[in-house]
């Protein structure tokens, strides 16, 4: 390998030059300590910035194993020291100076989800390798080595070996954050042996900041668990730690506005992912596979079986195979449930805010004056007793306007000045008084899953394919948008960037005709759990800026992308 003295040399010979010949920094360098590669170069100072990696062997890394022995404990870890070096390229980024992106360092954000990611990656020795991005400097389109070298040979070699060497780390603090892992990843395991759909311990942080920032809230109400839903877990580390179990079944969450609903439901909605120490709600942990139920006006749909819910249309639509590109709100709130229940989803999270109202009940007057003969829609509340019976698929539930689903609930919970009650009994006791006006209706047939994509893509093998990714609101693939501004557990942009590769992945190797939409998505969640994103990028390098979706959120994309024909 050459080494990084033959690079400075390089760099000397190119000052001044034309832009094009950084090129020719491409490749491994031998730098003391840890191998510096050069994956890409932009090809102008405006463009792109170039993208960098740095590898640390293990033996020099020398992290105990026991810090990453475990997938859970690896992630948190990685997790741990992209946040470290991050801290650390900060202080330097546009120190360096130039025209365009000249001197920019930069890794990935990392919010208060602890995500998988490309930027930082340790493998089974524990080598450690971290991506970020360079702004390789120039005087208008001339190339500034020097300060280049400044970059390369001044600052990143302090960078890595403060924040990827074990021996240079607050180890106390490392331990800490792989105590919290495990003790996360032990919740998880305990919600299914006791059969709770989510967990939020007391004294949890639950709003936050602001509309803006996922901070926790300063001087919030802290959480408390009413004493009838109280669960006390033994945490390997934490050791005893109490909160309020939500059973698995049917639970309704009600409350006078402005008192806390939304907020409870949103932090269930993000407990899918683990959180970092000092967020507030790291000890809040729903079932993995739970699934935001919302209307979304106006997406797509391609041959959703939504017969459980809706039948009969006037125009005598089919709804077994139900498509349609611009859904009205119970269409696709319907759709949303059924998906959820073909990814293997357990538990339906659902905010009467954001509900389509006709989708979740029908109220009594409306019984009597429009028969049900007339109705095409059999409402949520039909049906939210059968989910659970015959599918074991449970449902939280956010409903202040309506006392209907008291009758269904299992579990009642009033959000009183941001604490939660237990009021049960008592809903339970006024509800006998207001019996249900309708027999309930027929139980449905199991929806069907199977849709097969057609070969009829979008574009050919051989073309360029253009993938952008708008924040967390859109992908755009050549010149179709994919919208996910509703699938609203996705919690980082990174997470669309990998979404993007994976359709991209999956056109190009799934959808000749001879497969399901469910299979695809199933195929996709095999390789990056077996490979990683390095399994679905076709470059000759990985590049950081990924972070993995649930397989959820996958379906979510593949099941809103309009380019496919099904
Ligand atoms: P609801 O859905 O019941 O109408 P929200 O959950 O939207 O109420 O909460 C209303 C407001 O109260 C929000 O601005 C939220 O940030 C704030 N809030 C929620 N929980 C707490 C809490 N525990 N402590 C302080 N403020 C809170
Ligand atoms: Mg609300």
């Amino acid at each position: 390998m050459k080494t990084s003295v033959q690079l400075r040399e390089l760099l000397n010979r190119i000052d001044h030059k034309g832009y094009p010949a950084y090129k020719d920094t491409k490749g491994s360098w031998q730098f003391e300590g840890y191998i510096l590669s050069i994956d890409h170069v932009q090809g102008d100072p405006f463009a792109a910035p170039s993208k960098v990696s740095v590898q640390v062997p293990g033996k020099l890394a020398a992290f105990p194993t026991e810090l990453y022995d475990q997938k859970h404990k690896r992630i948190a870890l990685q997790d741990y020291l992209i946040r470290q070096f991050a801290k650390q390229v900060q202080a330097f980024t546009f120190k360096a100076k130039g025209s365009g992106k000249s001197g920019l360092l930069s890794v990935s954000h990392c919010g208060q989800e602890i995500l998988e990611r490309t930027a930082c990656e340790l493998d089974k020795n524990g080598s450690v390798s971290v991506r970020l991005e360079i702004g390789f400097p120039a005087n208008g389109r001339t190339i500034n080595a020097r300060e280049l070298c400044k970059i390369l040979f001044d600052f990143l070699p302090g960078c890595v070996k403060k924040s990827l060497y074990y021996r240079s780390l607050d180890a106390k603090a490392v331990q800490k954050n792989r105590e919290l892992a495990e003790d996360q990843a032990f919740i998880r395991q305990e919600l299914s042996r006791l059969k709770l759909a989510a967990f939020v311990a007391n004294d949890s942080i639950l709003p936050r900041e602001t509309g803006v920032s996922d901070r926790p809230m300063k001087n919030a109400v802290r959480f408390h668990s009413p004493k009838s839903m109280e669960v006390t877990l033994k945490l390997p580390y934490y050791g005893k730690l109490t909160g309020m179990g939500i059973a698995q079944g049917i639970t309704l969450v009600v409350g006078g506005g402005y008192h806390g609903k939304s907020t409870l439901l949103k932090a269930l909605e993000l407990g899918v992912y683990n959180h970092i120490a000092g967020d507030g709600r790291e000890y809040v942990i729903t079932d993995n596979s739970a699934m935001k139920i919302r209307a979304e006006d106006g997406r797509s749909i391609k041959q959703v079986d939504i017969s459980m819910f809706i039948n009969n249309l006037p125009n005598q639509k089919d709804t077994i195979h139900f498509c349609t590109e611009d859904a009205s709100g119970s269409t696709s709130q319907a759709a949303n449930v059924i998906e959820a229940m073909e990814t293997g989803s357990k538990l339906l999270l659902i905010d009467e805010d954001t509900s389509a109202t006709n989708f979740m009940i029908r109220d009594e007057l409306m019984q009597r004056v429009v028969h049900r003969d007339s109705e095409p829609i059999t409402p949520f509340i039909d049906r939210v007793t059968e989910l659970f019976e015959n599918y074991g698929v449970s449902t939280i539930l956010v409903a202040g306007s309506s006392g209907s689903y008291f009758h269904k609930a299992d579990c009642i919970i009033q959000m009183d000045h941001y604490l939660p009650k237990d009021i049960t009994d008592f809903a339970k006791q006024e509800a006998a008084s207001f019996p249900l006006a309708e027999e309930p209706a027929s139980v449905s047939e199991k929806p069907n899953y199977i849709r097969p994509v057609k070969k009829d893509l979008p574009f050919c093998k051989n073309d360029r394919i253009k993938i952008k990714t708008q924040g967390k609101d859109s992908i755009l693939i050549n010149r179709e948008t994919i919208d996910l501004r509703y699938v609203e557990q996705l919690t980082d942009s990174e997470q669309l960037n990998t979404l993007g590769q994976l359709m991209k992945y999956a056109q190009l190797h799934f959808f000749d005709g001879t497969h399901t939409l469910g299979d695809a998505a199933e195929y996709l969640c095999q390789i990056l759990n077996q490979k990683g994103i390095s399994g679905i990028c076709s470059g000759s390098y990985i590049p950081g800026g990924f972070a993995l979706p649930r397989k959820q959120e996958i379906y979510a994309c593949l099941n809103r992308y309009r380019g496919l024909k099904l």
